[in-house]
């Protein structure tokens, strides 16, 4: 493998490309500096349960396990959806609320249910994101990150963007859900893009001592 390459754990085509855009962004994503590979890269890496109560619990267990498996720098990330009035809750039960991994409509669905007689002034949601950066030893080094995006829950879902419970949920200072915005306007406030560009100058720094 190549000097300079970060694995990203995630087989997801999408979540490799939006750290491409941000180490792109930062100038450095041009292929030369930092070679950057998801998990089809790795057939036989070990799928890692999102066990953790935290967010940054899931994102270091996942860059932990692929940094062992590759013996390479690893990002991992986990996300959500906290809605206030159930206490904080999907959170990091957000993919499997319905009880299914991954069914977005079903997820969507339960949580309007359970919101239903919440008054519309208490909808108040946001959705976090923690990103990990493992690079391993000796010593193990380990950085984990956060990034959240502050709104609203709305009762009828809108737009046909994005994934998950975008299509209920408005950030502040918008009128549109983020499934009705463009994937660059998401990207530019995510959560998950202020926990991946938080990360961006500890992975920087990184490669910059030519450690790999
Ligand atoms: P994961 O970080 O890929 O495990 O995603 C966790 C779950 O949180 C997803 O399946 C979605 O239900 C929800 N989620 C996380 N980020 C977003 C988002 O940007 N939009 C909508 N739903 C999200």
């Amino acid at each position: 493998m190549a000097a300079h390459t970060l694995v990203l754990a995630t087989r997801n085509p999408a979540k490799l490309r939006e750290l491409a855009r941000i180490l792109s962004a930062a100038g450095r994503g041009d292929g030369r500096a930092v070679r950057l590979v998801g998990l089809e890269e790795f057939p036989g890496a070990p799928d890692v349960p999102e066990t953790g109560a935290t967010f940054e619990e899931n994102a270091l267990a996942k860059a932990r396990a692929i940094a062992d498996y590759t013996g390479l720098p690893a990002v991992a990330d986990d996300s959500g959806l906290c809605v206030d009035a159930l206490g904080g809750m999907p959170g990091v039960l957000s993919a499997r609320w319905a009880g299914r991994h991954g069914d977005d409509k079903a997820n969507l669905d339960l949580l309007l249910a359970q919101v239903a007689d919440v008054p519309d002034a208490r909808l108040g949601a946001r959705f976090a994101a923690a990103a990990a950066l493992v690079v391993p030893g000796p010593p193990v080094r380990e950085w984990v990150v956060t990034g959240q995006l502050d709104g609203r829950l709305v009762r009828v879902p809108r737009g046909s963007g994005g994934f998950g419970y975008d299509p209920i949920f408005v950030p502040d200072g918008s009128e549109l859900t983020t499934a009705e915005m463009t994937p660059e306007g998401k990207d530019a406030i995510s959560h998950r893009g202020r926990a991946l560009r938080a990360l961006l100058p500890f992975i920087l720094a990184q490669f910059a001592q030519g450690d790999t």
